[in-house]
């Protein structure tokens, strides 16, 4: 039977991102949803921490139903998150990742009020979604000259593409 699980690529882009995953002990409350006739299996719980600071900034809960159910600490917001990817993403401090300078497809975007307009989805260098905090491609490399504050995802990916450019700063 398929099973939400932390596999080793969401692992290392815990790593890459600067997260820690620990596991969680087993509570009362986990022993007592994997009793419900609707369980398919046992809850699992996952606090995220900065490598960093230590401190919490979020939870994965793979639930009795095999759903991930994501917490988010600073914006006290929670959530049903499709990957573990996408919930590492969003439990990430919001980070100024460096743009491609490429577009794939397009996303829509919901105004106040309601009223919504379609635009070209930018793409980063490691793939998060696309703010408006983002570098241009070329700020992005006078940022990792310069010691600027950039993702730590996009920086290695950065990295790595400027070793094998011979012109590069
Ligand atoms: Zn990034």
């Amino acid at each position: 039977m398929w099973q939400l699980l932390l596999s080793d690529a969401d692992r290392a882009l815990a790593a890459e991102l600067g997260l820690l995953l620990v596991q969680q002990p087993v509570t009362d409350t986990d022993r007592i949803e994997a009793a419900h006739p609707q369980a398919v299996r046992f809850p699992e719980s996952w606090l995220v921490r900065s490598v960093l600071t230590r401190w919490p900034l979020g939870r994965l809960r793979f639930t009795a139903v095999d759903c991930l159910y994501v917490s988010k600490f600073d914006a006290g917001l929670s959530g049903i998150e499709e990957s573990v990817a996408e919930a590492l993403y969003w439990i990430t401090p919001l980070q100024r990742h460096a743009r491609t300078g490429e577009y794939s497809g397009t996303e829509v975007i919901v105004r106040r009020f309601g009223s919504m307009f379609e635009r070209p989805r930018a793409l980063t260098e490691c793939g998060a979604k696309a703010s408006a905090a983002d570098y241009s491609p070329i700020r992005a490399r006078s940022a990792l000259v310069n010691g600027g504050e950039i993702c730590p995802l996009c920086r290695s990916k950065l990295e790595a593409r400027c070793r094998s450019w011979k012109e590069c700063p």
